[in-house]
């Protein structure tokens, strides 16, 4: 498990006259075992932070720690995260069970905690039954269920997420919003959540960080968000109404 600090991150793209800066140096010290989530509007700046903690950006300016290690220069594969995206990509011809395995196959883990570490997920998810299906035969729900087997099998020290339900239903989202708080109760893996939606973020959000065009506006419980919104634009985007 892992605690994670970002201390005055800052990320540009592009070179020269193209250059964009569009995260301006966040801060936030996350603790072991909290389930956070990023909230703000489409382009703020939220998937950039998260592909930064998980390594599929470089960092433009000041620093990422997962637990003690600063993670700047490591590889993804070095830094102890599992990653669960919006457009989550099954291996069509492989059965559940297979799907879930894979990643720890590619590792030359023995066959025997392969299964173990499956048959522990798929407890967890309620997938026990469906091991020997292949993905065409899944609901999009058990399918988004077997997305996040994948991740927790690896038994990460962080789960990224980045807006995983915006492809499902309202009524699959609820579902798959409860899994998700079920799955962190019994793992207390540490966890970022990216969202847009305000009522997704406090749902399920311990505390948020809320990101208005690449700055961090506020830092807090939903309750405090809620009620003693930090910025005009927080009042606005979520806070209660003066
Ligand atoms: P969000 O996830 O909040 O919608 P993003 O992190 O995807 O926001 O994008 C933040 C800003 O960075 C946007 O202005 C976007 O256009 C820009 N951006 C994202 N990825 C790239 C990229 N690879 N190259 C240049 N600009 C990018
Ligand atoms: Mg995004």
């Amino acid at each position: 498990m892992a605690s994670i600090s970002l201390r005055n991150v800052v990320k540009k793209y592009g070179k020269g006259k193209q250059e964009l800066q569009v995260i301006h140096g966040v801060n936030a010290e996350i603790a072991d075992r909290e389930f956070i989530v990023i909230v703000g509007p489409s382009g703020c700046g939220k998937s950039t932070l998260l592909r930064m903690v998980a390594g599929l950006e470089e960092i433009s300016g000041g620093e990422i720690a997962i637990g003690s290690r600063v993670v700047n220069d490591l590889e993804p594969a070095e830094r102890d995260i599992a990653m669960v995206f919006q457009n989550y990509a099954l291996y069509p011809h492989m059965s559940v069970f297979e799907n879930m395995a894979y990643g720890l196959k590619i590792r030359k883990m023995p066959i025997e905690e392969i299964k173990q570490r499956v048959d522990k997920a798929a407890g967890i998810l309620e997938l026990g039954h469906l091991l020997d299906r292949k993905p065409r035969q899944l609901s999009g729900g058990q399918r988004q269920r077997v997305a996040m087997g994948r991740a927790i099998v690896r038994q990460p020290q962080v789960f990224l997420f980045d807006e995983p339900l915006s492809n499902l239903d309202a009524k699959l989202r609820a579902q798959t919003r409860l899994e998700i708080q079920k799955l962190h109760r019994e793992l207390g893996i540490t966890s970022l959540f990216v969202t847009h939606d305000q009522v997704e973020a406090m749902t399920l959000a311990q505390r948020m960080i809320v990101m208005n065009a690449g700055n961090m506006e506020q830092f807090g419980t939903p309750e405090e968000v809620y009620h003693r919104p930090a910025s005009t634009f927080v009042a606005s985007f979520i806070g209660s109404p003066p």
